[in-house]
């Protein structure tokens, strides 16, 4: 709970990168790729839309009428929105979503998203999404005031760009750092975004050997490389993402244990867990 006692809650309803990975051997951790809903007070704030917003949005469904949410997107590439057009809350007439993404050139966030939901990808276009929509600019270096929640955004390093979201509300704070690839030399530009967070998720795609065996430049980190983050910005708790789509839940269980040997509260992100910063 927050300082006031009002809900400010992490829920994953995906953590899988690249690809969703649905067997018996990733339904601890999850098979849906990038979806996080953040809830303030009575705010809904959406992160992602990858293949883990459908069951969030019939879950709201469920729960709201209307409902109302803000989505912010980290970027663009397939698993971070190839959910979006399976968002059943869109569909629905009242509902309404208030998007905010980094433009690429003259496309706006609108114009990406629907560039998707186009021939030949797919057969039903954004227009028929019946809620109502609007859809926000915000780049990396932006300051925003989402009811009683302050977000701030940062660079990630990348291939084609990604930005990170900091939430804070009742002096706690949740840091979404997701995709994002390590240089040679701590990114003390996410060190300061990260600054005292209670939450850091962290993209830890490659175990350390898998990164050094040819994944170098691919745009994706370590969890080896999660902890120095964790400990430079003084981080509570480290949650490990973007689990790699071949990693099964054995090997996530390993890759905590040996994370937890450095940096204790450090855990592998689940989806359909919620968590309290
Ligand atoms: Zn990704
Ligand atoms: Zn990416």
């Amino acid at each position: 709970m927050g300082a006031s006692d009002k809900p400010f809650t992490l829920r994953f309803w995906g953590t899988r990168g690249s690809l969703p990975a649905p067997r018996s051997t990733t339904i601890r951790y999850g098979g849906n790729t990038p979806c996080l809903e953040i809830r303030v007070e009575d705010r809904i704030l959406i992160f992602d839309a990858g293949s883990g917003i459908r069951p969030l949005g019939d879950r709201l469904l469920k729960e709201k009428d209307p409902v109302q949410a803000s989505i912010f997107f980290t970027h663009y590439h397939w698993d971070h929105i190839h959910g979006f057009p399976f968002f059943s809350a869109a569909f629905k007439q009242d509902n309404h979503f208030v998007v905010y993404g980094e433009p690429r050139g003259s496309r706006n966030v609108k114009d990406i998203l629907s560039g998707q939901m186009a021939m030949p990808y797919f057969p039903v276009p954004l227009d028929a999404m019946r809620a109502r929509f609007s859809f926000r600019d915000v780049g990396p270096g932006s300051r925003l005031q989402i009811g009683p929640a302050v977000m701030r955004t940062e660079s990630l390093n990348h291939p084609g760009r990604a930005q990170s979201y900091r939430i804070e509300y009742g002096g706690k704070s949740i840091v979404y750092a997701s995709d994002t690839e390590h240089g040679f030399k701590l990114d003390e530009r996410l060190v300061r975004h990260a600054a005292g967070a209670d939450i850091l998720i962290y993209d830890a795609t490659y175990t350390p050997k898998e990164y050094r065996d040819g994944k170098q430049t691919w745009g994706h980190s370590t969890w080896e490389e999660g902890i120095k983050v964790a400990k430079a910005a003084g981080v509570r708790k480290l949650l490990l993402f973007h689990h790699e789509p071949s990693r099964d839940d054995r090997a996530l269980a390993a890759i905590e244990t040996l994370a937890r040997k450095e940096f204790r509260a450090c855990s592998a992100s689940r989806e359909g867990k919620i968590y309290v910063p």
